[in-house]
């Protein structure tokens, strides 16, 4: 008994990449499955590692599955300085009364439309 056959953590026997077994990877490395569930995304980088296993369902009796490291990938949805100002106005907008044009600092019930004082002095001089 030697090393799992597919054990090549430096990538020179299986196409230059680190291959290890099934369930043999090291910490840090993730399907992008893996990456999915934790919102992340590879973010550009290149496959870093794969998975090999024996399969009689596939051609050639190997399956892949492909390895990205996780330091380097990013969140699913960036939050960029630019998507925070805009989600920022886009609550403004949704906080400030049209009737007397102050932030009413919660965002205005869709039933008025405006702030609650507001609400309240419509309803009083009805
Ligand atoms: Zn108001």
């Amino acid at each position: 008994m030697g090393r799992p056959r597919f054990w090549d953590p430096d990538g020179s026997r299986f196409g230059g990449i680190p291959t290890f077994p099934w369930r043999m990877a090291p910490d840090g490395y993730l399907t992008r499955r893996q990456l999915r569930a934790h919102g992340l995304r590879p973010g550009g980088q290149q496959v870093a590692a794969q998975i090999l296993w024996a399969s009689r369902r596939s051609k050639g009796g190997v399956r892949a599955a492909y390895l990205y490291r996780a330091d380097l990938a990013k969140p699913v949805r960036p939050m960029t300085p630019g998507r925070a100002a805009a989600l920022a106005k886009a609550n403004l907008a949704r906080r400030t009364c049209p009737q007397c044009h102050r932030d009413a600092g919660y965002v205005l019930p869709t039933r008025y439309g405006t702030c609650l004082p507001c609400a309240d002095s419509i309803q009083i001089a009805a």
